[in-house]
């Protein structure tokens, strides 16, 4: 399986130029694939999300005329060239994440009121904690929610060029929990749905397995009779 997976994706991505994506049926492209792309453009992916750099600062400050994002942790008034006015800083929520499916694993940015929404938190408390009292955010109970879900998330690939290199960014325009039950239930969905259910059958029969191992092991303890 392992072995075959690399030569899939080989003669996929030399078929992906020709790729509809629309509203209803969103074609859905792996991250391996996204990643070989060498189109720009938008994308569907259904992803884990996961924050696996816990230490970035969760946010930017940008220009509250302009929104453009300045490199500074500073938040004093400053003389801002494109507004051509003192104008004051406010914080965006801004930071990396990681999307995984069965084929990669990529990084993609998210921002705004998504970002705020995944963290359950406003761009000024993030602010608060990483910028102004240096401290990290807690980020366990986000982790113990992304590490459940499944995300529908529609992605936009671009590149810039400075100079010789050129560098290419994902960023998360919009993100949906993925349902394990479908919201209209046409047949393609249910037959979609039983593999899902077989395998979490199978989950639940090797869990029961294990149980009574347990058990016994359990038992064992208080049986050393021999001692007494
Ligand atoms: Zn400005």
């Amino acid at each position: 399986m392992l072995l075959s997976s690399p030569s899939d994706t080989t003669s996929t991505s030399s078929s992906i130029t020709p790729m509809i994506v629309t509203h209803s049926g969103q074609q859905l492209i792996s991250i391996a694939d996204i990643s070989s792309a060498a189109s720009m453009g938008v994308f569907y992916v259904h992803v884990e999300m996961a924050i696996l750099d816990e230490f970035q600062d969760f946010c930017v400050l940008e220009c509250s005329g302009c929104k453009q994002k300045k490199r500074t942790k500073d938040r004093k008034d400053f003389d801002c060239p494109k507004c051509n006015r003192k104008t004051s800083l406010v914080p965006r929520c801004s930071f990396q994440i990681d999307l995984i499916d069965n084929t990669a694993t990529t990084t993609a940015s998210i921002s705004t009121e998504l970002g705020e929404k995944l963290l359950s938190m406003i761009a000024e408390d993030i602010f608060d904690i990483t910028c102004t009292k240096r401290q990290s955010l807690s980020l366990n109970r986000v982790h113990e929610m992304l590490s459940t879900k499944v995300f529908e998330i529609h992605l936009r690939k671009s590149s810039w060029s400075s100079s010789n290199t050129t560098t290419t960014t994902l960023s998360i325009l919009s993100y949906m929990e993925k349902q394990h039950t479908p919201q209209s239930a046409t047949d393609r969905t249910s037959k979609k749905i039983k593999p899902l259910e077989i395998s979490e059958v199978e989950v639940m029969a090797t869990t029961a397995a294990a149980a009574p191992s347990n058990a016994v092991g359990k038992f064992e303890p208080p049986t050393p009779t021999k001692k007494v």
